[in-house]
Order: C-alpha cells, then structure tokens, then sequence
C-alpha cells in the first residue's frame, strides 16, 4: 500500500509500504540530503523488488525524505537546515523539523530496524560502504554480522553516534541502524545503486523481514572494517586555506598517519597548504568540489580494525 504523511501544510511525505503490519518493521529512508539521488532511486528500486519478494513483517520505504531539499537539488533544505542534524524534530519548529518530528514519530519510533540511504554528495566522494551501530544486534546477533551479509567492501562500526541524524534517534531508542554512502561528485553510478538495493535486502533477510532474494554476480571478495568517529561529516582533516584542492589520494585508500593526501592551490597556482592525513586508516570521504575555504572538511579518515578484519 502506498500512504501520506503530513509534516506540514502542502508538505507531504509519500511512503510504500509492504507486509501485514506485523513485525519486524523496517523503515527504509531515502533522499535526507537533496544532493544525494542514490539513496532516492535505491529506494524506489527496493520498492520494486519488494513488490515481488515475499515479505515477512512489515517494511515501510520513505524513497523521498525531504521534498524541500530535493526540490532545489541541495544538500539542505528549507532554510539552510540540514535534516540530519535535527531529529527527533520538533512539530512547532520550521518545515525542516516539522519534517524530523514526523518521521521519527511515524517511522522511526515503531521500527525494528532503521537503515537510512545517503551517498557523498556533490562536494565528497566517499567508498561504497555500510555504517552501522557497532553495539547493536539484528535477529538475536551482533549487527556487524548483518553488515557482512551485504555486498559493500566497506563496513563502518560506529560505537557511538553525533546527534540529530535519523539513526542517532533509532540509536538512542536502543533500536539497530545502519546507514549506506557510496559515490559522490554530483554523478550517479548503476553498481552504486544496485549495492543498496542488494543491501537493503540482505538487511531485511537478516532482520526476517523478508525472504531471501538472489541477485547477480558474486558477492565482494573482502570486506574491510573500519571504526572509529562518531559519522559525524562535519569534522575530520579541515581545510586551512582558501583555494582550490587537488587530492593525490582516493575514497577507500588506505593511508598512513602525517601522508599527503592533497594540496590547496591559490589563484596564482602557488601550494598554499599540504594537506595531510590525521591518523592511518582508510580514506572514508574525501573533499570532490574544487574550491575550498577555511574549515570546511578536506578528509575523514577512519582506522581500519584489525580484529574485524
Ligand atoms: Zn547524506
């Protein structure tokens, strides 16, 4: 069935929804930052395959999360607001709160599980990858072990979480999350998408939502475990300088602590700045857009986890 959700006068949320309304509920999320169009077409192809695939419990997709945003095409929507930052929401505040409020009422506060669908945006390129609460379990096990059944090369455990994103709320309400990110750069790629419908559907198998779907091709030949950071993108290596930068590294490289991964050029193509890694670990997301200013983030690096591994 398809359903309407009102977050505010003429601002309606339009969710899918499959199952019986019997557990477990999954809530699948797309398109919180307007900028990022895969987590918006993978979650209308997971509608599609849902369609068609058996499902257990009860599992609502919400393809288009915030309208506002994606209207204009921008990360942020109405106001400069940056959805991700305001959950739970507030039902007195602006659109982009109104917005958190009704989904983590309506979505998010009754789910069994929660998996929200970014990607780097216009600005960051980041490896295909799937983050997810380090503490919490899936269908009785640790969720890591969901996050292997995935096909993402890259697998982020977060031991904690920054708040006001969707999963901080489904985190606080100790409920399992995990979130996608993949590509970048303002371009789409089809092996990006087909990874988060594979993903969301080898999540909702793990979690008995749904049965057990086959897809094409093998499955990836090593996954790599990072930790550490709280997923928080607004922090990580920063910019010291204005100019444009040139990376001499790439998403999903491992670096070591004090290596270069790029240099800030000024307008009369002088080095203004080296840009060096802050510790050794994988390159999770790196800066796309060329021009930079002081402060914004050039790198977010995370150490691999040799344990996991
Ligand atoms: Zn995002």
């Amino acid at each position: 069935m398809s359903g309407r959700l009102r977050a505010a006068p003429g601002l309606d949320l339009d969710f899918v929804r499959f199952g019986d309304g019997g557990g477990p509920a999954v809530t699948v999320l797309g398109g919180v930052h307007g900028d990022e169009m895969e987590g918006v077409l993978a979650a209308y192809r997971v509608a599609d395959l849902l369609a068609s695939t058996p499902v257990r419990g009860t599992v609502t997709v919400l393809p288009r999360a915030n309208p506002p945003a994606l209207a204009a095409g921008t990360r942020h929507g109405d106001g400069d607001a940056n959805l991700a930052r305001l959950f739970p929401g507030d039902p007195g505040g602006g659109l982009s709160e109104r917005i958190a409020h009704t989904i983590a009422t309506a979505l998010i506060d009754p789910c069994d599980l929660l998996i929200d669908l970014h990607s780097a945006g216009r600005r960051y390129r980041m490896p295909p990858m799937c983050g997810f609460g380090a503490g919490r379990t899936l269908g009785g096990r640790p969720l890591l072990d969901a996050a292997r059944a995935t096909p993402f090369p890259y697998l982020w455990a977060h031991a904690s979480v920054a708040p006001g994103r969707s999963v901080s709320h489904a985190d606080a309400l100790g409920k399992p999350w995990a979130y996608f990110e993949s590509g970048g750069g303002g371009a789409l790629r089809e092996a990006d998408i087909d990874l988060y419908a594979q993903g969301v559907l080898r999540l909702l198998e793990v979690a008995g939502a749904a049965e057990p779907v086959s897809f094409a091709g093998p499955p990836p030949a090593r996954q790599v475990v990072v930790t550490g950071g709280d997923g928080n993108t607004d922090t990580g290596v920063l910019f010291g300088s204005a100019g444009v930068f040139v990376s001499s590294v790439a998403a999903g490289d491992t670096v070591a602590a004090g290596q270069t991964i790029g240099a800030v050029y000024d307008d009369g193509g002088q080095c203004a700045e080296v840009v060096r890694a802050d510790a050794s670990g994988v390159v999770m997301m790196l800066r796309h857009d060329l021009r930079v200013t002081p402060g914004e983030v050039a790198a977010i690096i995370a150490g691999e986890d040799g344990r996991a591994a």
